[in-house]
């Protein structure tokens, strides 16, 4: 039997491995290669970066042809549970902190994946009914969930990001949303998110950092049911990562792990490379690595983690309104350093509330910023884009600014 593959990238790859081995003809089609394909396959796998809007999605669903997504596919292959992990920020840190601790905790064996950069596919057939696999889901792979359901879910927050890909901004959310759908069990979500507060559903477990919750912040400890756990205890700092960790520990109790355990099986998590790395301090400067902020809400997160900061941000243009950060940046950045395809248009949002300037490149953005800092500053490279108008990735974008850094004298 003929299956069609689009996108020949890290998920177009697993998909195909796992149909071969499964007995199918596989064919892999990309735009750039325009490799034949056969008219009339039994089923077509669309890997995510794939916008549903592609030419040769119409021509398969004209012909009435299944169009079904990478983790679709791997999900059925599945066993075990399945925890799935969304939201515009904090996907990639909260699954590796469900993972970190349930590796610990659990006695199966635990696979992570997903938009984390292991397809499903890859290791789904590892599974066992005793196992769980730990899941990070892009709204571009919930898009394509059929059939698909995880035993439990997060849905950390929803902001503005994506809209060249979304026609509208409710669409996106709509699309996070979709998941509760596909979610057997429970649902955590965050309480002061504006787009998910004020929505009942029996399925939610919340957490919040303002109110009662089924976990909240009280502003120096985290509080579930009778425990209370200091935040001083937490492995890695940052307002954001307090509802990362109330996300996970929630997650972890649903599947029978105690927050106290959750809370010492984490003691050792590090934090992942590209979110809010110190990458070096010269002569009393840090240097601070946030290349996967790539929205606005990301960058505001960051500004809340310091007190002042020289600031270099922009990249690719994705239709985002920045103008909500303007208060956050007059209190707490000193100078701001923009790149990119949005230079020119945050330097002139910006420019009436700190002293804004724009640099042709990373390494003029990096020297800049370091000329303009003295002991004690920090320069944040937070750039609240993504990185597509300079760089192959964000993790391309991150290690040419440590390389910058490394090299100043
Ligand atoms: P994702 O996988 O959703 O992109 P990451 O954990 O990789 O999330 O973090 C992406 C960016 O968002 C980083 O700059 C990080 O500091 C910031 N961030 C992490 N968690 C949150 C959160 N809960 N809310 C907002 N921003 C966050």
């Amino acid at each position: 039997m003929d299956v069609v593959i689009l996108g020949k990238g890290k998920s177009g790859k697993a998909a195909q491995n796992l149909l071969s081995q499964a007995g199918f003809n596989t064919f892999v089609y990309d735009d750039k290669e325009k490799t034949p394909i056969p008219s009339n396959p039994a089923f077509v796998v669309k890997s995510p970066g794939i916008p549903g809007t592609h030419h040769i999605i119409d021509r398969f669903k004209e012909k009435g042809i299944e169009i079904i997504g990478e983790v679709e596919l791997g999900g059925k292959f599945l066993k075990g549970k399945v925890v799935c992990i969304t939201g515009t920020n904090g996907k990639s840190t909260t699954t590796a902190f469900i993972y970190h601790a349930l590796s610990k905790l659990h006695k199966g064996k635990v696979f992570i994946g997903g938009n984390y950069g292991i397809p499903v596919c890859k290791f789904a057939q590892e599974t066992d009914k005793n196992s769980i696999s730990v899941i990070e889901i892009s709204s571009f792979q919930i898009e394509d969930l059929k059939d698909f359901r995880c035993n439990i879910s997060t849905i950390l927050n929803i902001t503005p990001d994506h809209l060249n890909r979304y026609k509208t901004f409710d669409a996106y959310v709509k699309t996070k949303l979709k998941l509760i759908k596909h979610t057997k069990g429970k649902v955590i979500i965050n309480k002061d998110d504006e787009q998910l507060k004020g929505r009942e559903y029996s399925k939610f477990l919340t957490f919040s950092m303002k109110e009662a919750g089924d976990i909240f912040f009280t502003g120096k400890e985290v509080v579930i049911s009778n425990e209370k756990i200091p935040a001083n205890t937490f492995p890695i700092s940052g307002y954001h990562n307090i509802q990362n960790i109330m996300a996970s520990i929630l997650i972890c109790k649903e599947m029978g792990f105690s927050p106290g355990k959750f809370i010492k099986s984490i003691q050792d998590f590090k934090g992942l490379e590209h979110r809010l790395e110190i990458v070096r301090v010269i002569n009393g400067v840090t240097f601070i690595n946030d290349s996967k902020s790539t929205n606005v809400d990301s960058l505001e997160k960051a500004l809340l983690s310091f007190e002042k900061v020289i600031l270099i941000a922009g990249g690719k243009d994705k239709s985002i309104d920045f103008s909500p950060l303007k208060p956050l940046i007059k209190k707490r950045v000193k100078k701001l350093i923009t790149i990119g395809e949005t230079a020119e248009a945050l330097k002139s949002v910006f420019e009436k509330v700190t002293e804004a300037k724009i640099c042709s490149s990373l390494k003029e953005a990096v020297v800049k910023a370091y000329e303009n800092a003295t002991e004690d500053d920090i320069v944040l490279f937070s750039p609240g884009c993504s990185s597509f108008d300079m760089f192959k990735n964000f993790e391309e974008r991150g290690k040419i600014f440590k390389l910058i850094v490394e090299e100043l004298k």
